[in-house]
């Protein structure tokens, strides 16, 4: 394949990093994006690196647009064509009822999860889409089983975020078709990653295995086996399609 560029929102850690470094396996030469954590950004891209493939680490708040614009104005200046992104930067809040939550909260996780992924869509398919010159590409989007579930008494605001994900993804697909860009997510059920603890339940992922058809949550790994096929060519033929990534739950 020829040099051709995967950017990963969110790839210093979990589920980011997993897809970082197989996708480099499969030939992909890898922005690794992250928020707060360059040591964590530059070991992900060290893996990348070993592998033989290029890689650029970029600090950028996927809610901050002037930062994002910058991103990409980086990848256009040091890496080769933009072939793909994974929306995959994704936050979650205290585990509260609505009644307990404020403004703030709900104005953080839209920012994030959703203008975020909005944003990083529309300047990667300016990129990409034949309809403005580009080779084509794929994106895939971090959905959630709790687009469907709902999260009640957990994190309802975080579930309305990962809905918008799926619809956005539907529209996307189609609005894409004909212009050599494939638009597709994965949603994961609970993963053993970080990001629980940012609910107060660092430990969820292992509590939770009884509300696991499986017995037990997914691996980082096993989620970002989803999102690479999705980018490949073997998914030639799939656009606009949502993957559960769960378990059985
Ligand atoms: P994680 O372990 O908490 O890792 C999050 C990654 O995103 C880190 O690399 C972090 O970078 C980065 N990040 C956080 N806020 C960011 C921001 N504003 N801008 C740019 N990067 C940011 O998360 P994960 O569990 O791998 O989740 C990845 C995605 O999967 C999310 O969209 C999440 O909603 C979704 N998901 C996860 C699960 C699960 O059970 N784990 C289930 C369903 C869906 P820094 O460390 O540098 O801040």
């Amino acid at each position: 394949m020829p040099p051709s560029t995967l950017l990963i929102t969110g790839a210093s850690r979990g589920i980011g990093a997993a897809v970082a470094r197989r996708a480099a396996e499969r030939g992909f030469d890898i922005v690794v994006n992250y928020a707060r954590d360059a040591n964590a950004a530059e070991a992900v891209a060290a893996d990348v690196r070993a592998l033989g493939r290029q890689a650029l680490t970029v600090q950028a708040d996927v809610a901050d647009e002037a930062a994002v614009r910058a991103m990409f104005a980086r990848v256009d200046a040091e890496m080769p064509p933009l072939a793909g992104l994974v929306n995959n930067a994704g936050i979650v809040g205290m585990k509260s009822r609505l009644d307990e939550m404020d403004v703030a909260r709900w104005r953080l996780l839209l920012d994030t999860n959703v203008l975020g992924s909005l944003l990083c869509a529309q300047l990667a398919l300016r990129r990409m889409s034949t309809r403005h010159g580009g080779q084509g590409g794929a994106i895939v989007n971090l959905s959630s089983m709790a687009a469907t579930l709902g999260s009640p008494a957990m994190y309802v605001d975080y579930a309305a975020t990962k809905g918008a994900i799926d619809s956005f993804t539907i529209g996307l697909a189609r609005e894409l078709a004909g212009e050599g860009v494939r638009v597709n997510a994965v949603r994961p059920g609970i993963i053993d990653t970080d990001i629980h603890a940012a609910s107060g339940e660092p430990n969820r992922a292992q509590t939770s295995a009884s509300m696991i058809p499986m017995g037990r949550p997914g691996s980082a790994d096993e989620v970002a086996a989803a999102i690479v096929w999705l980018l490949s060519d073997e998914a030639s033929y799939t656009t606009g399609a949502i993957i559960d990534v769960s378990g059985g739950r």
